[in-house]
């Protein structure tokens, strides 16, 4: 599997509606940044990755249950996934970056995605 993290999957398109309706201006997959952020807002200093529940490995989280079938492959891959995004975290924390993450099952119900969202962002000025 070449790609872990689709582009413009359907949990992504919402961030980027409930963004849109909230008035922030975004921009999209920037390869300069470690991680490559699935949406970053150059002016609060943000990048936001909408993770898949199973890839990223959320806790508790009945989308990252693992299959029955070859397991310790997955959790190893897995495992691998979630190690990458605290290195890329780090990295983009070191150079002044505020980082985010949604995950995917949180992406469902719009109107507690655009309460969280416009937390992550309240009285922070464009
Ligand atoms: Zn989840």
């Amino acid at each position: 599997m070449a790609r872990i993290r689709g582009k413009n999957t359907r949990p992504e398109i919402a961030v980027r509606r409930v963004l849109h309706a909230l008035g922030l201006r975004f921009r999209l997959h920037r390869r300069s940044l470690p991680g490559c952020p699935d949406i970053v807002l150059p002016k609060h200093r943000t990048v936001v990755f909408v993770q898949g529940c199973f890839w990223h490995g959320h806790d508790g989280c009945r989308r990252s249950a693992l299959p029955k079938s070859n397991s310790r492959f997955w959790a190893e891959k897995i495992r691998r996934n979630r190690a990458r995004d605290v290195l890329t975290g780090k990295a983009l924390r070191a150079a002044g970056w505020r980082v985010r993450y949604v995950w995917e099952c949180q992406t469902r119900d719009l109107v507690r995605l655009r309460r969280r969202l416009s937390t992550f962002f309240r009285g922070r000025r464009a």
